[in-house]
């Protein structure tokens, strides 16, 4: 039986991205097109959301929403089916999508994505242009207030709402509850009410059909006050209705043997020239040990400073470190300092063309997480020989088989994993890719292995639309 589902996400690959959850919403459509699913996405209009509208069509006015007139777009974009609210007063801003000039959330981030949740509410009761989805897919907070608007409507439309990380929560002053047009009976424990706010991201957790987030582990981790920042207790309520899937990657975008960024390879052994322009384009001299690499948001969830800590164990045995981030003021600052040392490379800044030449020139990628719902660089590295070093949490747990004594002599490790998520734990793996590196037999085999773990969307996409006709099926 064939499906109609609405993505909604506030960001989607290749139009716009800050993270890993563009990524997804950008990759499912093609992924689960196989599987009988046609998915549009809707997004809001940002600027470069517009741009990349090709023909459009105007498919409803959606009337005056939180001061302006707002139309909802038809028409295609960055090879997806794309539904586009427009309404310049919220989203016609440069810059970040979430954050103003000041690095601070926009001050009407509720309202603008409360247009994007009402937008969504109105497509499952009225359709655009014919068209009615059977169930929603929302993903993250900014999708958390679709459940809440098909209950006001009487609309059984179900929702599937996907957890990509659980520390955004979404939350908005209690006065806002009428300006955003949420039933104040539901602002209760059981209902949108958190710890005195509106919180978009528990009024989705409560309302969803079904639950998803990004890794099983991740699933697991969320029922635990440790990981759930305040809503595991709500996680473990809906414990029934979730399940981890995890994410893929694009093969196509990221297929060494065909990447246009990097020298191609589809062996191990073809790497070398890769490495050596990496080298050279961060001013590495060469050295006996791992090329390790990073490409992450400079955050504390990533464990970057922890990095910091351990890197002079790193370079001591012949290692050297390529990093491309951006985030936080101090790490930043601390990474321009650590660039001092020639065996360290630092680059401030978001570049998606960079980032390829890392994956495919570094011997290691270094994901070394306090948390990580699923992780997205370590799926990469694998596709590319470039062994994941990796915290033993959420998703990094769940795509990476250790090199341990039994993952060794059971010939299938791709990577090292480390717990706790510690400086000395990370030192320690440091060392241990250290002494399997210095074993050219061994660190080709783990390379061919981790190049022959399956890292696309084919098992997860088809158990997104289990989920969907599962869903469907309960309503
Ligand atoms: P998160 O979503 O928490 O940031 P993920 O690993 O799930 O982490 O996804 C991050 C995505 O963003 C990956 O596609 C990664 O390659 C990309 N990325 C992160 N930082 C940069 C950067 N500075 N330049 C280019 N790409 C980056």
């Amino acid at each position: 039986m064939s499906l109609s589902v609405l993505s909604v996400a506030s960001e989607c690959a290749p139009l716009v991205k800050t993270g890993g959850l563009a990524d997804v919403v950008g990759a499912l459509p093609a992924a689960i097109a196989p599987e009988g699913i046609t998915m549009r996405t809707l997004l809001p209009g940002y600027p470069a959301v517009l741009a990349a509208l090709g023909s459009t069509q105007v498919v409803a006015d959606l009337g005056p929403m939180f001061g302006g007139p707002v139309r909802l777009l038809a028409g295609t974009g960055g090879g997806l089916e794309l539904l586009v609210v427009e309404a310049a007063h919220l989203y016609d801003r440069a810059g970040n999508i979430y954050l103003g000039p000041d690095g601070r959330d926009w001050s009407d981030n509720p309202q603008r994505f409360a247009a994007l949740c009402r937008a969504a509410a109105i497509i499952a009761r009225d359709g655009a242009d014919g068209w009615t989805p059977d169930v929603i897919h929302g993903h993250d907070w900014q999708a958390g207030l679709v459940g809440d608007y098909l209950l006001a409507d009487g609309t059984r439309t179900p929702v599937v709402i996907t957890v990509h990380n659980i520390a955004f929560h979404g939350l908005a002053d209690p006065s806002l509850i009428g300006t955003l047009g949420l039933d104040p009976r539901r602002y209760t424990r059981e209902g949108y009410e958190y710890w005195g706010k509106v919180s978009a991201l528990k009024a989705g957790l409560l309302t969803a059909t079904r639950l998803t987030t990004v890794s099983q582990t991740y699933a697991d981790e969320l029922m635990t006050p440790e990981f759930g920042m305040g809503l595991d207790g709500v996680m473990r309520h809906r414990r029934d209705a979730l399940s981890g899937i995890v994410n893929g990657i694009d093969e196509d975008v990221w297929n060494p043997a065909t990447d246009p960024d990097i020298t191609p390879y589809k062996t191990p052994a073809k790497k070398a020239a890769n490495k050596a322009a990496l080298r050279a384009e961060f001013g590495l001299p060469d050295s006996d040990g791992p090329l390790c690499v990073v490409v992450s948001r400079l955050t504390h969830q990533k464990g970057l400073d922890l990095l910091l800590e351990a890197l002079p164990t790193l370079t001591a045995r012949g290692g050297q470190l390529a990093i491309l981030g951006s985030g936080d003021a101090t790490l930043e600052s601390a990474y321009r300092a650590a660039a001092n040392d020639p065996n360290v490379g630092v680059r401030l800044g978001y570049d998606e063309a960079l980032s390829h030449r890392l994956i495919a020139g570094g011997d290691a990628i270094l994901v070394p997480s306090r948390f990580e719902p699923c992780g997205l660089t370590q799926l990469y590295g694998l596709r590319y020989g470039t062994l994941p070093v990796v915290a033993l949490t959420g998703g990094l747990a769940d795509t990476v088989i250790n090199a341990s004594p039994a993952g060794l002599a059971a010939g299938c490790a791709t990577g090292i994993q480390f717990h706790p998520v510690t400086a000395d734990a990370l030192r320690g793996a440091l060392m241990r890719l250290c002494d399997l590196f210095a074993q050219p037999k061994l660190w080709a085999s783990l390379q061919r292995n981790a190049m022959k773990h399956p890292v696309g969307w084919g098992a997860s996409a088809s158990r997104y639309a289990a989920l969907y006709r599962d869903a469907l099926a309960s309503e």
